[in-house]
């Protein structure tokens, strides 16, 4: 089938701080148009919106300081399909220990920031992610939060042995506490792009 006439979609990610140009890369493979977000007007024509890892801190100061944070709450109420990864995960949650700072609120999560500790800063490991099937997803996990309660709305994707979930959806909403843009597997922004598209 052609798809010409059909417009690709546009993909914002939020570029205050953080992995922004390896989720914008990893896109951008996936035949989407893919941008930064710095200002509250690059918000207008998108089809969905990235929030990466960095500092969960710095990225919420920095969205209140460019009027982002209204904006992207706004949004997330409408049922706007966003991912947040990480510094993301962090921002999207209603509740977060050990963060100054008020989240966006917008899933129904609540998540332990840094949470494995200084021993064990960052580390990898093989997910079981049944939404996107065999082989295992390689989980980058960097300083990472894990999700701490999770409320009825809210679909746990992938969980560690221990039965600690670090992946979640909640409507067009999908939260990851690990980085799948610092890895060169695309099935977790394909299974975004598929929410983008309307798909279930
Ligand atoms: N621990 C960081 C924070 O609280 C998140 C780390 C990351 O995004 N890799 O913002």
């Amino acid at each position: 089938m052609s798809t010409r006439g059909i417009r690709a979609k546009k993909i914002g990610v939020l570029a205050q701080q953080g992995a922004f140009s390896e989720h914008i890369a990893l896109l951008r493979r996936l035949d989407v148009e893919a941008f930064p977000v710095r200002l509250a007007k690059e918000l207008e024509g998108l089809d969905g919106l990235v929030i990466p890892g960095g500092e969960s801190t710095t990225i919420g100061k920095l969205m209140k300081e460019y009027g982002l944070t209204e904006p992207v709450r706004g949004l997330a109420k409408e049922g706007f399909p966003i991912l947040g990864t990480c510094a993301g995960m962090i921002l999207l949650a209603k509740r977060v220990s050990g963060l100054n700072l008020e989240p966006l609120g917008a899933m129904d999560i609540e998540v332990k920031r840094s949470a494995f500790g200084r021993q064990v800063d960052s580390f990898e490991t093989d997910l079981e992610i049944p939404v996107i099937g065999e082989p295992p997803f390689r989980g980058v996990f960097i300083r990472a939060p894990f999700i701490e309660r999770a409320g009825d709305g809210v679909e746990i994707l992938a969980r560690l042995p221990n039965g600690v979930g670090v992946a979640a959806r909640q409507g067009n909403m999908v939260a990851l506490a690990f980085h799948p843009e610092l890895t060169n597997d695309p099935r977790l922004h394909a299974y975004f792009l598929g929410i983008v598209h309307g798909g279930r």
